[in-house]
């Protein structure tokens, strides 16, 4: 067990100071717990369940005959080097998304078409490895219920420092605040952000939470933000664009 504050760990900086276990190995008894990542996603509330999060021995990258295995504690940071440093395709969407590789998965995130999906193989959890086919996924939805303690990807050669520039540029209108990325996801056919934006929401604060100036869709922590400001907000907008469009927003943020 070790203490986790959420309010430094989390990429909001919102949450409680939990007791939170560390998997070493992959047991049936990690199940019981509710796993987290990077928190790059993540919305603690005071009184969340019981966590786990994979320790350092989950921190891997490997290539065997073809096939690169990566640990699911394994940041992304660390991925995009590798890739770079190896020639290999298809990682560059790493840049600038924040999470470990099982978080990652877990949310299938990615940028527009680029999806962690896109070129994964397997993944590992207590029932061994499992193929893509097996899977149900979508936009910013996988249905895997169990820890990931591995994926694995093909090896295609090549780098594309040209795709990695396109998503450099994607990011400039994002804020620099401390948020846990998009709020929601984009209904189809339209953008989150913009229907917020549309009901005035747009820069709406409540204590020390707000939705960007810059980017509707992004819940930012302005300073010392509190659970309750932030839930109050999301609720608020989920209740807005209900009223104003008649579509319900769906969450991205994952509260716990
Ligand atoms: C500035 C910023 C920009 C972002 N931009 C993007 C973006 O462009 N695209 C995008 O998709 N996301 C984006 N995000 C969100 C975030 O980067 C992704 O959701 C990422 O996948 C979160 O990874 P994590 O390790 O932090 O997961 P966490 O936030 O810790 O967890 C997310 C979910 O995954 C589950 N989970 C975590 N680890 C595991 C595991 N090992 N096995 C099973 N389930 C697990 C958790 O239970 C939770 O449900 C952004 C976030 C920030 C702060």
């Amino acid at each position: 067990m070790k203490l986790l504050d959420f309010s430094k760990y989390s990429s909001i900086k919102i949450g409680p100071t939990v007791k939170i276990k560390i998997i070493d190995k992959i047991k049936k008894e990690n199940e019981s717990y509710t796993i987290i990542g990077g928190a790059n996603n993540l919305l603690v509330s005071p009184n969340p369940p019981k966590l786990a999060k994979l320790s350092k021995s989950f921190d891997y990258i490997y290539q065997k005959d073809n096939l690169l295995y990566i640990g699911g504690a394994t940041p992304s940071g660390k991925i995009l080097s590798y890739a770079k440093k190896n020639d290999i395709a298809h990682f560059e969407i790493m840049q600038k998304l924040p999470g470990l590789l099982g978080g990652m998965v877990k949310m299938n995130a990615g940028l527009k078409e680029y999806e962690i999906f896109n070129y994964l193989l397997y993944i590992k959890t207590i029932n061994n490895y499992i193929e893509k086919d097996n899977i149900k996924f979508s936009y910013r939805y996988t249905n895997i219920k169990n820890i990931i303690y591995e994926a694995v990807f093909k090896v295609e050669k090549g780098f594309n420092y040209k795709l990695f520039r396109y998503f450099e540029n994607l990011r400039v209108n994002q804020p620099n605040l401390p948020s846990a990325g998009s709020c929601f996801k984009n209904p189809k056919g339209y953008y989150a952000g913009e229907m917020i934006e549309n009901c005035g929401l747009k820069g709406y604060q409540k204590g020390n939470a707000a939705f960007s100036e810059q980017h509707a869709n992004f819940l930012v922590n302005l300073g010392n933000a509190k659970f309750q400001d932030a839930l109050y907000l999301i609720e608020l907008a989920e209740n807005k664009v209900f009223e104003k469009f008649k579509i319900k927003l769906e969450k991205e943020i994952v509260i716990l």
